[in-house]
């Protein structure tokens, strides 16, 4: 049977050649996802921003260190869950993500989550809750489970918002003691 971080590495290479939408014409690199492939927690976000256009690598700009940190709030490292984005190229100045970029791009992340076969799917911000699961307003839809075709996910702000807004920064801290509990985790 083929494992998993076989199977991983298969989409990572499939995703690096990719030329389904026309992100791969501005792209500096594909951004697959990191992490470890036997994630209990997968965390899904957006798109790459600038900086993991440039290295590759998801969540590494100031709202991938503010992640990084609520994180650890909750006694987890970067490398213990699986970290992507609903898009695997970065849409031009950061514009929001088309449908049809979203619907072509999101078969990688259904295999990446097939693959993995995470407890818990953390969706961070509007565009990765309307992806996987269906419009729903942040302010209602944060801090909430929601369950589907066996899967279990767990929906909160980007960290980007917190930026912006630092009473996100509260709301997001508040709701990742939830998934803290659900998934049974030390921390403080
Ligand atoms: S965003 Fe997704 S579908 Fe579009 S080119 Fe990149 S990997 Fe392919």
């Amino acid at each position: 049977m083929i494992a998993v971080d076989d199977r991983l590495d298969l989409i990572h290479e499939e995703i690096a050649r990719c030329t389904k939408c026309a992100l791969h014409e501005t792209r500096t690199h594909t951004v697959p996802g990191e992490g470890s492939p036997n994630a209990r927690l997968m965390i899904v976000g957006e798109a790459p921003g600038a900086r993991e256009d440039e290295t590759g690598r998801p969540f590494v700009g100031r709202s991938g260190n503010l992640l990084t940190t609520y994180l650890s709030e909750i006694g987890l490292t970067r490398e213990e869950v699986f970290i992507t984005s609903v898009l695997k190229c970065r849409p031009p100045r950061n514009r929001s993500p088309h449908r049809n970029e979203i619907d072509a791009c999101l078969p990688y992340l259904i295999r990446q989550i097939m693959s993995i076969q995470p407890e818990i799917i953390m969706l961070v911000g509007g565009v990765a809750i309307s992806s996987l699961i269906g419009p729903w307003k942040l302010a209602d839809a944060h801090g909430r489970f929601y369950e589907a075709n066996g899967l279990k996910f767990f929906m909160t702000y980007h960290p980007a918002a917190a930026l912006r807004f630092p009473k996100i920064a509260d709301v997001i801290r508040q709701d990742l003691q939830i998934l803290r509990a659900e998934l049974d985790i030390g921390g403080h």
